[in-house]
């Protein structure tokens, strides 16, 4: 794998490389790599002929600055997972790199109601720090195939629309990869590594919510599913629970009420000792 710590030296690297039509996947990351982000540079390696990855930890998306303090580094360990996965560029940049001129922009992302709801309530400014961000790698790397995780399915949503503001439909194709889980069910995630043993047994009960909502769509009114899965959450730990909702899994409008045929989904976030998790999950029962 060869690593590129600017911009400059990949853009050499890959001159070098002769231009096909689907020849370049792209996953970002922001590091303390996982088996999720590793299912992505697989696909990656699938679809396309060259893979480069990004380790960035852009601060422009955290809208509470301990979370950047304190937002986990692996590099070393990242490398040899991405060198065992026959990736085969890394980006690597420092801030300075990404952002020559500093982090601050004017810019706004014309997101809409998508920069109103579940995350965007919950983290002011996150999401136009995706944007910024994604904006500046899509300059950088000039690949063909995007590779984003369904873990984070508004920020899937959020880059789709991204794409759009920035008239790349045509360039860039989205893949939207499923959540890798462990065997608990337990998504895994790069926060995962500040959980205790117990943690992550507690943690599990974000997934048991789910599954259970998913089991009762048809059966339950949606405020009671809401209010058991906000129960049994608190029953294993959770000490905060930003929200716990049931959205059309296109608009992410939210639902009171499942029409038996559009595709829903439930998505969580909560904070099981100070640490703040997210997952989502399909429960229409037409996919999984
Ligand atoms: P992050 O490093 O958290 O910014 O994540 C980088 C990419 O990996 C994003 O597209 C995430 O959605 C994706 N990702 C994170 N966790 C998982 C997971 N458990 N399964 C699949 N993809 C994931």
């Amino acid at each position: 794998m060869i690593i590129c710590k600017t911009i400059e030296s990949l853009h050499q690297q890959l001159s070098s490389l002769k231009y096909q039509p689907n020849n370049i996947g792209f996953v970002p990351t922001m590091g303390a790599l996982h088996q999720g982000h590793i299912s992505l540079i697989a696909l990656s390696k699938k679809q396309t002929q060259t893979t480069i990855c990004s380790i960035f930890v852009n601060p422009t998306q955290f809208n509470d600055p301990k979370d950047f303090e304190k937002y986990p580094i692996t590099i070393e360990q990242d490398i040899l997972e991405l060198e065992l996965a026959g990736c085969d560029f890394l980006f690597l940049p420092s801030q300075q790199e990404m952002y020559p001129n500093g982090t601050v922009s004017e810019k706004k992302y014309p997101l809409e109601f998508l920069d109103t709801v579940l995350e965007a309530a919950f983290r002011p400014g996150h999401f136009q720090g995706v944007c910024q961000v994604v904006e500046r790698l899509f300059e950088i790397v000039q690949h063909d195939k995007l590779f984003l995780g369904e873990k984070d399915l508004q920020q899937c949503l959020v880059v789709k629309k991204a794409i759009e503001i920035l008239g790349k439909q045509n360039e860039i194709e989205l893949i939207i990869a499923p959540t890798l889980r462990e065997p608990s069910g337990l998504a895994m995630s790069s926060r995962n590594r500040r959980l205790s043993e117990t943690d992550k047994e507690n943690a599990t009960a974000i997934y048991k919510c789910m599954q259970e909502m998913k089991k009762n769509l048809s059966s339950k009114s949606i405020t009671d599913l809401e209010q058991e899965a906000k129960m049994h959450l608190q029953k294993n730990g959770f000490d905060k629970i930003d929200y716990i909702s049931v959205c059309n899994a296109t608009t992410l409008e939210a639902i009171t009420k499942w029409n038996g045929t559009d595709k829903v989904v439930v998505l969580i976030a909560a904070f099981l000792n100070g640490i703040r998790l997210i997952d989502n999950m399909r429960i229409d029962g037409l996919n999984n």
